[in-house]
């Protein structure tokens, strides 16, 4: 009898773990770039999708999102293989004017996000990041030593410079001295930096790209109803080239925030998305009066939340999220 329980458990107590569904964390590892592709622990091509939180801003509508009943749901219902955690660094309520209380809210979500086994986004969400590179390297400094020894754990070091900021003048310099930082202390993860023209200009990025770094990617951002076909020709153009891109934001409505889902002009650049294997990224978890949130005002803001809790771009990102492979 007691040979017989035996048996039995070491037939299903042990083989047990193996029929539950590796999380993204634990089938991937650590990522890195090759040439223009995002790649896995076993050099395999890797595409992650995942939602975007809103600002972090104290006061503005995203900040009750930054939680870990919103980052399992979306790992575990939406089929999220990152999140992105917009620390807003401008404007009132942010990094600069209340850095503790904005950290806490990003270690929230990046714990949970470890919890889960899915990866991180850490997003300097700022428009001016060149002003503030003291704070940035400071910031981006405690973030690698706190989790750079994690596989879960992606930088963002410039949302969007705005379209007179110069690539070649002001965001290369930012970068390279707040790579150089991370760098000191974690070799490896993958950090992506922000182009010229709210993260459109990749053709200035691929034409002069930082040297003597791994695992580095230039953001490609786009809101469907407004940027079309001429910015895909323009970030294939830098794909071709070698560039590795990452869709770091991206809407599905137009470039303000705001309007309906543009849904055939969406499924266009998911298309291209998927083409390029390339990661995406959207905008944005809050309930914001406008056409990007994908919670309804008055939904719960700890997640577990029924279709009726979405709006119509919540609805759709989750159909996306879920179907999408990586
Ligand atoms: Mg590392």
């Amino acid at each position: 009898m007691k040979k017989q329980l035996l048996l039995v458990c070491s037939l299903f107590c042990f083989a047990l773990p193996s029929y539950a569904q590796p999380t993204p964390v634990e089938k991937h590892g650590s990522l890195s770039t090759d040439g223009p592709r995002l790649v896995n622990k076993n050099n395999q091509p890797v595409s992650l999708a995942g939602p975007s939180l809103f600002w972090s801003n104290n006061g503005w509508e995203g900040e009750s999102f930054y939680n870990a009943g919103v980052v399992t749901t979306v790992a575990k219902d939406w089929k999220a293989s990152v999140i992105r955690a917009a620390m807003g660094v401008d404007h009132s309520g942010s990094f600069i004017e209340s850095p503790e209380n904005n950290r806490l809210k990003v270690e929230s979500v990046v714990d949970a996000a470890i919890e889960n086994g899915i990866y991180v986004i850490i997003d300097w969400h700022s428009h001016h990041a060149e002003d503030v590179e003291v704070q940035a390297i400071e910031f981006f400094t405690s973030m690698a030593t706190k989790y750079g020894h994690l596989p879960n754990v992606i930088y963002e070091i410039y949302n969007e410079p705005l379209q007179k900021t110069d690539w070649h003048k002001t965001i290369k310099p930012y970068a390279k001295n707040v790579i150089d930082a991370i760098r000191k202390i974690d070799p490896d993860n993958l950090i992506i930096i922000g182009t010229q023209t709210w993260s459109q200009d990749v053709d200035k990025a691929a034409k002069s790209p930082l040297s003597g770094y791994d695992n580095i990617l230039y953001s490609l951002h786009f809101y469907a109803g407004t940027h079309k076909q001429s910015l895909r020709d323009r970030a294939q153009q830098a794909i071709d080239s070698g560039l590795p891109i990452f869709i770091s934001e991206w809407g599905s409505v137009n470039a303000d925030g705001d309007g309906m889902v543009d849904l055939e002009e969406s499924m266009r650049w998911l298309i291209f998305a998927k083409q390029n294997g390339l990661s995406q990224v959207s905008w944005s978890i809050s309930n914001k009066v406008e056409g990007a949130s994908m919670i309804k005002p008055g939904a719960s803001t700890w997640g577990g939340w029924s279709k009726d809790d979405l709006t119509p771009n919540g609805i759709f990102i989750r159909e996306v999220l879920r179907a999408w492979e990586d």
